[in-house]
């Protein structure tokens, strides 16, 4: 952060997740033009007014005003119609960071009012990872009582009692989505994975959907890392990375999952923070760095750890030279911008030049890879009309490309694809991208020893 955005973030030892009048700049900066409409997912959707983000940051300056009060059905209404997807401020022409706006409204409504008590519940268990740990697994073990395999994905039978009150947030048996694993990724590995002839050590920062719906991948990326020559620590200690909670405004168990996350990778020695999800890395390089600004103490390792942090297609492009896959992969495959990884994170260019050094796979671009999926954490459960309908874009622009394989650099995005491309017919793949690079290493071995 630099030294005149700090003003922006932290005043009076406060931030502006603990005090709205912070964003007053913010809000100042606001032309009411119009420009974030045509870029806003939920006003394509919703093509209205309220969903805009003019109108939001016009509800701001009204509770801070005193004319209007946050906890109005209407007002809530209108904070919550947002995927914080960050599309608009890639489009504002006075460059109004909105993600603060839209975050200190929600953190103030919920220092008026307190969390509703299920995400209250929801979200205390965060704190206490070994009881989050316990939990998933059990849903991991009576899963297959609610859900049914299908098309690559896991769907409501219809015996389950989900199937009859599921329908209203997509819980119906078309809905795809991937299944908990049993054994979560960090219960696989151990906490150093060592790589022969090492030339530096990084740590892995899993995130909670690579360690339980995703272990694959994440494997992969622990695969990729090794295979040039990168020694790998995965932190058993780690927890949520809080993003999910930081949208619901609760800022205080962001806080502790934060400390909690940066005293853990301290202990590895590690000079590298590799991520493999844009949610995640989009909070060790901004938003740790914004919560703890007031904080004396972890402020600073915030700061330490955002210039360390790396999604790991930029490290293994810009950090270091990528071994040259040599595996043929034939595979027609497109890519999904995740809004964290190339909004927050600006990583857009390096998963690409990946995909396109792997031998045998054709690229093929879609005319809007970066229009936003419509997952926004739980925006898919809360409004699943509209993000589906926004999904249902995406889907059209997948298909037009005729990829038989969609990469992704995020698993929040991976499971919205899952769900919005089944629905809309298409049998394409979804995967992270360096699943796909894991894939080309692999063949090398397979290749060699059918020409040998
Ligand atoms: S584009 Fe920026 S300045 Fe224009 S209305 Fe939207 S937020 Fe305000
Ligand atoms: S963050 Fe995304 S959903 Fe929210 S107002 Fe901006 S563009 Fe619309």
């Amino acid at each position: 952060m630099a030294t005149t955005d700090k003003a922006q973030v932290v005043r009076a030892g406060k931030t502006y997740h603990d005090d709205l009048e912070i964003v007053r700049e913010e809000l100042d900066k606001c032309m009411k033009c119009g420009n974030c409409m045509s870029v806003c997912p939920v006003y394509g959707a919703d093509k209205v007014e309220t969903a805009v983000t003019r109108s939001k940051i016009a509800v701001a300056e009204a509770v801070l005003a005193g004319e209007l009060e946050l906890d109005d059905p209407q007002v809530y209404a209108m904070l919550f119609n947002c995927l914080v997807c960050k599309s608009c401020m890639t489009n504002c022409p006075t460059k109004v960071n909105f993600d603060r706006i839209i975050l200190a409204l929600r953190a103030a409504l919920v220092r008026k009012n307190g969390l509703p008590w299920l995400k209250k519940a929801i979200f205390s268990t965060l704190k206490h990872p070994k009881l989050f740990d316990a939990g998933l697994r059990i849903g991991a073990a009576m899963q297959g009582l609610a859900f049914k395999t299908d098309k690559g994905g896991k769907a409501i039978s219809p015996r389950s009692p989900f199937a009859r009150v599921g329908g209203a947030i997509g819980f119906d048996e078309e809905r795809q989505m991937p299944g908990l694993n049993v054994t979560p990724l960090r219960e696989r590995v151990p906490e150093v994975v060592k790589a022969p002839g090492a030339v530096l050590k990084v740590a892995f920062f899993t995130g909670d959907s690579l360690n339980y719906f995703y272990p694959d991948a994440g494997q992969d990326l622990i695969d990729v890392l090794t295979a040039n020559n990168i020694e790998v620590h995965i932190p058993k200690a780690q927890n949520c990375c809080g993003v999910p909670v930081l949208v619901h405004g609760d800022v205080e168990t962001v806080r502790t999952l934060a400390r909690n996350n940066i005293d853990t990778f301290d202990k590895t020695g590690c000079e590298y923070l590799i991520t493999g999800c844009g949610s995640c890395g989009g909070a060790w390089q901004h938003d740790y760095v914004d919560i703890l600004a007031a904080d004396p103490v972890y402020g600073p390792k915030a700061e330490y750890w955002a210039k360390r942090t790396y999604d790991v297609s930029t490290f293994l492009t810009r950090i270091i030279k990528l071994r040259e896959p040599k595996g043929r992969v034939e595979r027609v495959v497109t890519y999904h911008d995740s809004c964290h990884l190339k909004k927050s994170m600006k990583v857009f260019a390096e998963p690409r030049e990946i995909l396109k050094s792997i031998p045998g796979l054709t690229f093929k671009e879609m005319s809007a890879p970066d229009a936003c999926c419509g997952s926004g954490g739980s925006f898919v459960l809360s409004h699943y009309e509209t993000s589906s309908a926004i999904g249902r874009k995406k889907a059209d622009d997948i298909n037009r490309t005729q990829a038989d394989t969609v990469s992704v650099g995020c698993p929040a995005c991976m499971m919205q694809l899952l769900d919005n491309v089944h629905r809309a017919g298409g049998q394409q793949e979804i995967t992270h991208f360096i699943s796909l690079l894991a894939e080309s290493y692999r063949k090398e071995k397979t290749d060699k020893g059918s020409r040998s």
